[in-house]
């Protein structure tokens, strides 16, 4: 790693970096477009987060409350649980620990670095970790490898059984870093009784985890009021995929990365809630006067992203679907099974159910949430198995009447790579227009950003995708 990327530690960086653009909009317009001038490293990924209005100050306030809580942690006496975006951080805030989550870190140094995270990427191979691995997780590791954060206290990981390379990531760090580590395990099945049984009784000896780390007991009372803010935040969840069927689609593409950055990072918590809130105003209106989410008010395609975004610089993945008028549908990361969410349909027993009674209905609860995260819900057993990749992708193509599907993942995704040719047959064979992408997310070296934008256009142009053009209303 180079001197002069260990002058300042990642974590203080990526923060003060959304700590100010969070503030950037508190001033009057004038301002704004005066500060613009002044950071030519951030202004293209600070005007495309703002442009989305109210719902991108909160999301980054959020953040920037959120990576600030990773930094002071240790002064107010609170461990830090090193985790994936597999788990669901309820329990954490349930026994007040902080938790890190490495894939939006990388997520966030991609999006906001002009260099990338390609030092920290190459870092983890330096001691000793295979570059073969997801560098959704080595994008932020290496900082955390090469001391350049806040030292994490414990890991929770639960990714074996799903995604051999994440799980190995946090394996690593745990002998790398020598903190402990409990991991959750998931069976190749989803909806029988044995499954449901393992998921409960492994959450339970996790909370057992949890307690001889902190030294403390779980706080029912706690753990109801986040029970409920969750299922506060399942039915604000449900509403949004209810206006994603619509044509023109009234969601701004962009909000997906907000509604699964917040779920990722702030699930159970009222500043969730309020996000989830304040992007709802902004759908509802777009959906009575009959406006896509675009910045035109039109659509002329809906591509479901059916696995993970593509995060280089700047956002340009969401400007370049803006320019074109196509409405992102989701991806699996914004898909959470909560009950009553639109892509359910008649498949209850996937869903997971909130309960808020007993001390077991609230654990239950929280084990079933966890097991249903996106990549342990869809891609734990053979892709084209009962409620798995290929049948949650066909529902969920007809449910949202997409045009197109594409996938995006990481070179070290070895889970999807296995599966992703039949899997894109499969659609095609049920007249689903399907586009794989051999780049990688999180790193530009794989297959750069402009050859990924020609493959996509390529591919509408070849295949004649789309719907006819739908005009704006009054255009
Ligand atoms: S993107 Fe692939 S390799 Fe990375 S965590 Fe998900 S399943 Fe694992």
């Amino acid at each position: 790693m180079k001197r002069e990327t260990r002058e300042y530690n990642y974590d203080w960086s990526i923060w003060s970096i959304v700590e100010l653009a969070s503030m950037t909009c508190d001033g009057s317009r004038k301002e704004y477009e005066t500060l613009l001038k002044l950071v030519p490293n951030f202004g293209d990924a600070l005007k495309a987060i703002t442009n989305m209005g109210e719902p991108s100050i909160l999301l980054m306030k959020s953040l920037a409350k959120h990576l600030k809580s990773c930094l002071t942690a240790h002064d107010e006496g609170k461990k830090i649980a090193l985790t994936t975006f597999c788990f669901a951080p309820p329990i954490l805030y349930a026994f007040d620990v902080v938790p890190l989550v490495l894939e939006p870190m990388a997520v966030l140094g991609t999006l906001i670095l002009k260099r990338g995270t390609s030092e920290y990427l190459d870092y983890c191979c330096e001691a000793g970790f295979t570059e073969t691995s997801c560098s959704s997780q080595r994008g932020s590791l290496g900082a955390y490898l090469a001391g350049l954060c806040s030292r994490p206290d414990f890991i929770i990981c639960d990714s074996p059984g799903i995604c051999d390379t994440n799980a190995n990531s946090f394996s690593f760090a745990s002998a790398y870093l020598d903190i402990p580590f409990y991991q959750l395990n998931y069976p190749p099945t989803l909806t029988d009784s044995r499954a449901a049984g393992y998921h409960r009784q492994d959450f339970r000896d996790l909370i057992g985890f949890l307690e001889r780390q902190t030294g403390r007991k779980l706080d029912i009372d706690r753990l109801r009021e986040i029970v409920r803010e969750l299922k506060r935040q399942a039915e604000l969840m449900s509403e949004l995929t209810e206006y994603q069927r619509l044509i023109p689609c009234p969601i701004p593409g962009m909000f997906n990365l907000f509604l699964y950055s917040g779920n990722f990072l702030l699930s159970g918590t009222k500043d969730f809630t309020k996000l989830l809130h304040s992007m709802l105003r902004i759908v509802r209106a777009n959906a009575e006067a009959g406006r896509a989410g675009t910045p035109s008010g039109r659509e002329s395609y809906r591509g479901l992203f059916s696995y993970i975004d593509h995060y280089t610089t700047d956002l340009r993945f969401w400007t370049f679907l803006e320019k074109r008028d196509i409405s992102h549908l989701g991806c699996i990361l914004s898909t959470f099974w909560h009950e009553g969410a639109a892509y359910i349909g008649g498949r209850g027993d996937e869903a997971y159910v909130l309960r808020d009674e007993s001390l077991d209905d609230l654990i239950d609860s929280l084990a079933m949430q966890t097991s249903r995260m996106p990549m342990v819900k869809s891609i734990r057993g053979p892709y084209d198995a009962p409620g798995m990749w290929l049948d949650d992708t066909l529902m969920m193509t007809k449910l949202l009447k997409a045009d197109f599907v594409a996938y995006f993942g990481t070179i070290g995704c070895r889970n999807t790579w296995g599966m992703v040719k039949p899997y894109a047959r499969d659609l095609e064979r049920a007249g689903i227009p399907a586009l794989i992408l051999y780049s990688d997310s999180f790193d530009d070296r794989v297959q750069s950003w402009d050859a990924v934008m020609d493959k996509i256009d390529e591919f509408i142009h070849l295949r004649r995708i789309g719907a006819p053009y739908r005009p704006a209303p009054g255009s």
